[in-house]
């Protein structure tokens, strides 16, 4: 691994004050010639983000947060509108979690002229699973986010599992294009009841808070099965349906037991495959999965 000249890390480490830049070229000259580490999000951060700027920490590089609501990844009638913002408390947050460079660019930064009329395509891993219901969703994604390497050159990105179809996607966008970024993932933050944190957790009511947690519950018991030596994906997903049955106010969209690296149906799992799942809770589309084998 690459790392930054020490002279570089101490410049930004003992200036406690966070940078934040809204435009290209005052992000330009922040980050000079370093190879930082990049943590992009979509902002309202929460313990999950957090635990990213934490990995983040570790490595020797300047610590870079990107927050910016990207509109190429709603879909018309989704929630890009009601996607919930506080920059001031992200600001906040970034400053007492040892974040260098908080990049806040505006939609006219991003796209000067619109819609990129270039995008990058997934291919087939971006039409299975969320993408079967989100379409467009992961060229968005891969599109923002390969500006977002372009623009910030980070030597390391970090990536939460919680979006496990985006990290697959984003691992395979840097080896088939031959990105120069290493690609941490870190793991899932979940509330003490076992919900995974997410931005779009405080548009749940508490009628909806509470049948939310039939998501890592069904999670769970599928994780819990598979210990006890079902390797049969049929039976996984029914025991997921069972427990999620139980949670009138969820809507399953898709439950699956699909292979890590290239998101493949898998029939007889084995350890590290994944059970991914998404449904509607009430009116928020929650998502989740658990790595079978892992101990959850
Ligand atoms: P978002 O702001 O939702 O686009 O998420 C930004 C990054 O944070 C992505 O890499 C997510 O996978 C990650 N993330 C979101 N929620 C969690 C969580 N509960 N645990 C770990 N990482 C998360």
């Amino acid at each position: 691994m690459n790392q930054e000249p020490d002279s570089l890390i101490r410049q930004f480490r003992s200036d406690a004050a966070v940078v934040t830049v809204d435009t290209l070229q005052a992000l330009r000259e922040a980050l000079g010639t370093s190879r930082p580490v990049l943590v992009p999000t979509m902002g309202y951060l929460h313990g999950g983000h957090l635990s990213l700027l934490e990995a983040a920490r570790e490595h020797e590089r300047p610590v870079v947060l990107s927050i910016f609501v990207n509109p190429l990844q709603f879909g018309a009638g989704e929630d890009l509108d009601s996607y919930p913002r506080d920059l001031a408390a992200d600001l906040e947050a970034a400053s007492v979690h040892g974040v260098d460079v908080v990049f806040t660019p505006t939609v006219e930064t991003m796209y000067p002229a619109g819609p990129p009329r270039v995008t990058v395509h997934p291919g087939p891993l971006g039409d299975v699973l969320c993408g079967a219901y989100r379409p467009g969703h992961f060229q968005g994604v891969l599109t923002v986010v390969a500006k977002l390497f372009n623009l910030v050159r980070p030597g390391v990105a970090i990536f939460g599992r919680k979006d496990f179809q985006q990290v697959v996607l984003i691992r395979r966008m840097v080896e088939d294009l031959n990105i120069d970024v290493e690609i941490a993932v870190a793991p899932i933050v979940r509330e003490p009841d076992g919900l995974a944190l997410s931005s779009r957790n405080v548009r749940l009511d508490p009628a909806a808070r509470a049948e939310a947690v039939g998501l890592s519950r069904a999670l769970a018991e599928a994780a819990r099965l598979f210990d006890e030596g079902v390797r049969d994906s049929h039976v996984l997903i029914a025991a997921v349906r069972a427990v999620t049955d139980t949670y009138p106010g969820l809507e399953l969209q898709y439950a699956s037991v699909v292979s890590a690296v290239d998101l493949d149906p898998v029939s007889r799992p084995q350890p590290g495959d994944v059970v991914a799942l998404a449904a509607y809770c009430g009116e928020v589309r929650l998502i989740d999965n658990v790595a079978l084998g892992s101990g959850h």
